[in-house]
């Protein structure tokens, strides 16, 4: 059975374990999931003609469910977060589906996505400065998603940015509500960004490289901060990181990209024991570690991401791969299930199938 079929029957029957959702899937097997992505694919207009960004991207999340993105730059996770809140630019071409609640979110307006952004979904982004409008206090940008979609009055969306303050714990928030972003410091920032994101109660909260911006004290804060609410709201998080250690710390099941499409995909413990794909073997080889000798080198690997109209044939890390052979040149390889496991939490019952794309992974499987 192919991966997307899979995934398909998995949110179909109800005593399937799946493959990309937890336990939690089961108890709602007569309701759609809550975000199923399936085929999804983006092409955009470049001055080097048509290039294919996006190369299929599937999964599926149920509420509660905790899904990071991982990769280097350029492999496809901020466009994948751009075309599931239908942020692409104009010319780009989206096919494959997007389905919120059953809704498929491909084939509606702009007009009906604009009612949908903020308050069924919410981003929050890297940099807070860049995403807060400089000209307005922060009680007005966060009072702005409340009056839009719920048609609040003034006073009372100033309220209730008072209370979304307090909730994502802006030290002396009623004195604050009157700053500008740039009396703020970066910190303080972003849990203005999450107040605006968390406004209106999505469903679906998309945090990329929420934190890249803050110092390592404030980033384990305000992802934790982000946890915390997705679990009381009941949304589903996508998270994109670079940072393989947050990830191991804050997502249930990680999707490693690489050239628009994502090549292994895991629990988070399973994948943080063992390894099947060269690249997934790599980022975690390329990570600092505590306790090496002076001098020792970091491995990395070797070469750079492709631009997206230089991509080799077949399998996309081919070019960077030790590995290939000529049959990786000559289709994309499929996603290929390797094992069921159970998390070392047994208590939570979660599975979580190991799914890796690669033609030789059984000879390449690494542990930690
Ligand atoms: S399919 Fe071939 S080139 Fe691609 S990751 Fe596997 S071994 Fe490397």
């Amino acid at each position: 059975m192919d991966f997307v079929t899979y995934l398909i029957r998995a949110c179909q029957e109800p005593d399937k374990p799946t493959s990309m959702t937890n336990s939690s899937a089961t108890s709602h097997f007569d309701q759609p999931p809550l975000l199923a992505v399936h085929d999804l694919r983006v092409a955009l207009q470049t001055a080097h003609g048509h290039v294919d960004a996006l190369r299929g991207v599937s999964f599926v999340m149920q509420r509660g469910d905790t899904l990071g993105l991982i990769g280097e730059s350029g492999c496809g996770k901020s466009l994948t977060a751009l075309a599931l809140m239908g942020l692409l630019p104009e010319r780009a071409q989206v096919t494959g589906s997007v389905q919120l609640n059953g809704t498929e979110l491909t084939q509606l307006s702009e007009a009906v996505l604009c009612k949908m952004r903020g308050a069924r979904m919410a981003m929050i982004f890297q940099e807070p400065m860049t995403a807060l409008n400089p000209l307005h206090p922060i009680w007005k940008q966060i009072a702005e998603p409340l009056q839009l979609h719920q048609s609040m009055s003034l006073a009372a969306a100033k309220k209730r940015a008072l209370e979304l303050l307090e909730r994502v714990q802006l030290p002396r928030a009623k004195e604050r509500l009157d700053a500008y972003p740039h009396q703020l410091s970066g910190g303080q920032r972003q849990r203005v960004m999450i107040s605006i994101a968390l406004a209106c109660q999505p469903d679906i909260l998309i945090a990329d490289e929420p934190t890249t911006a803050l110092d390592v004290t404030v980033q384990k804060e305000v992802l934790s901060l982000i946890r915390q609410l997705v679990t009381e709201d009941g949304m589903g998080l996508l998270l994109i990181s670079h940072d393989l250690g947050l990830m191991r710390d804050q997502v249930d099941r990680v999707m490693v990209m690489y050239g628009g499409t994502v090549v292994e995909s895991a629990g988070t413990p399973d994948l943080f024991r063992t390894r099947a794909h060269p690249y997934t073997q790599g980022l975690f080889a390329a990570r600092p570690q505590l306790g090496l000798k002076r001098g020792t080198r970091l491995q990395t690997i070797p070469g750079n991401v492709p631009e997206i109209f230089k991509w080799p044939q077949g399998c996309a890390f081919a070019d960077r791969c030790s590995h290939a052979e000529a049959s990786c040149r000559m289709a994309v390889p499929l996603p290929e299930q390797i094992h069921a496991n159970r998390n070392a939490d047994s208590s939570s019952m979660q599975t979580h199938e190991h799914w890796v794309s690669c033609l030789k992974w059984q000879q390449l499987e690494t542990s930690a």
